[in-house]
């Protein structure tokens, strides 16, 4: 009955290194948030302890009353924060969403339209050794080289042209939104399901930033943990004609055990995202995004071969285009990760450059939203930035950019109670 530090010094001196790793940096990781201390809590409690396949009032399971409480007050919230008419709270994850999702809907050998993996769509939407790519036939749609943007006249001639039995719309490395009525016309045309991957941009959906896919979708999943801001986890809403076979996909097709101690820090989540609070957050993380697009095309950037993919942003992320820069994606991650702000990188469409090293940078708003930021502190995060992808980046303007975000740390500290 020992504490972690009594019983694991080992895991426990990890988790604190990580606590401060957090608290220490800039994290504009756009998949990445800070949950709430509430909802960690609820995370962290008994009901980890709870097996109770089935859903609430329908156990396989007894002592099951207090999981049932838990378990409805996730799924309706949620119902409520996106006017979806039935909600499963149980995936384990996204992706667990998403496999769960066509193995309720589809058949293997069926064929799907799914946005490419390279330009910016997820491995759950086709790519070739996902799930996805083994069980249905998948055809890929991409964007404009132009414009960068979701090309719907291509989606509709290869919809017309493959009769797919589901098109997914969602994405995880793409700056704009997209046309959902559009989807939904196409879906219809042809005779196909639409199903909707909000993942990155729910926060946005939930506080009504951000057009709702949820109308137009047979089937819009959800991780919970991206720009919604909870624990990681997954989620699928649907009309209540599908709701039978969905959840009949996740348990007993998918998952046995449900996590109900992710469950409750979801239903945590929830509440949070219903709050005015909530909606400030997603405005401040949208109005950063903006900002940061703006700035990073500063012309000495631009001189320097920095863009910005679709010249800005609707959403939580901006997608830095490094085609025509002398520093790659790794390079350029690495410079940011040595001076505190921790991005990833990632392909840009038709990227030169090898995947391991790429050419883009995807740099996200939500979770320096979280910590407090305003527009004045995404300024100086953008050119802070702006400044490390330079060319004359040297020892000394790293010590220097270090310290300007040393400052931004220290204006918002995270989790202030935490690790005392
Ligand atoms: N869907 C989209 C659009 C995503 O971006 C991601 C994660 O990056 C997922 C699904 C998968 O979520 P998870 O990592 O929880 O499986």
């Amino acid at each position: 009955n020992g504490t972690l530090h009594e019983v694991d010094p080992d895991v426990a001196a990890a988790v604190d290194s990580e606590l401060r790793r957090q608290q220490s940096t800039l994290e504009m990781i756009a998949s990445e948030n800070f949950a709430p201390v509430a909802s960690m809590e609820a995370q962290g409690s008994v009901l980890t302890n709870k097996y109770a396949e089935g859903y609430p009032g329908r156990r396989y399971y007894g002592g099951c009353e207090y999981v049932d409480v838990v378990e409805r007050l996730a799924r309706d919230r949620i119902k409520e924060l996106f006017g979806a008419e039935a909600a499963n709270v149980q995936p384990h994850s996204g992706a667990q969403a998403n496999a769960a999702a066509m193995f309720a809907l589809l058949n293997p050998g069926d064929t799907i339209m799914g946005l490419d993996l390279a330009h910016g769509g997820h491995l759950t939407h086709g790519m070739k050794i996902n799930f996805s790519g083994k069980l249905y036939n998948v055809v890929a749609y991409q964007v404009d080289p132009e414009t960068s943007r979701v090309d719907m006249d291509q989606v509709e001639k290869l919809a017309r042209e493959h009769r797919p039995k589901m098109i997914v719309a969602g994405w995880s490395a793409y700056p704009r939104q997209l046309d959902f009525a559009a989807f939904r016309r196409i879906a219809d045309e042809v005779g196909a399901l639409l199903m909707v991957d909000m993942a990155h941009f729910a926060g946005l959906v939930a506080a009504g930033l951000h057009p709702s896919p949820v109308p137009y979708a047979d089937v819009a999943t959800t991780t919970t943990h991206k720009t919604l801001g909870g624990p990681r986890g997954g989620v699928i809403l649907s009309r209540k004609e599908y709701a039978k076979k969905i959840n009949s996909a996740v348990f007993p097709g998918q998952q046995g055990g449900p996590l109900e101690h992710v469950i409750a820090a979801k239903a945590v989540s929830f509440k949070v995202a219903a709050s005015d609070e909530f909606k400030d957050r997603q405005q401040r993380t949208l109005s950063g995004a903006k900002i940061l697009a703006e700035r990073l095309l500063r012309p000495d950037a631009v001189e320097a071969g920095v863009s910005v993919l679709s010249g800005g942003t609707d959403v939580h992320l901006v997608l830095v285009d490094l085609r025509n820069s002398e520093l790659d994606g790794q390079q350029a991650e690495d410079r940011l990760h040595e001076i505190g702000i921790t991005v990833n990188r990632n392909a840009v469409p038709d990227d030169p450059r090898p995947p391991m090293v790429t050419s883009g940078l995807r740099v996200g708003t939500p979770a320096l939203a979280t910590r407090g930021f305003q527009d004045e502190d995404f300024r100086e995060v953008a050119d802070i930035i702006a400044e490390a992808l330079l060319p004359d980046f040297d020892e000394a303007k790293s010590k220097a950019l270090s310290a300007r975000v040393a400052t931004l740390v220290e204006k918002y500290p995270l989790y202030p109670g935490l690790g005392q």
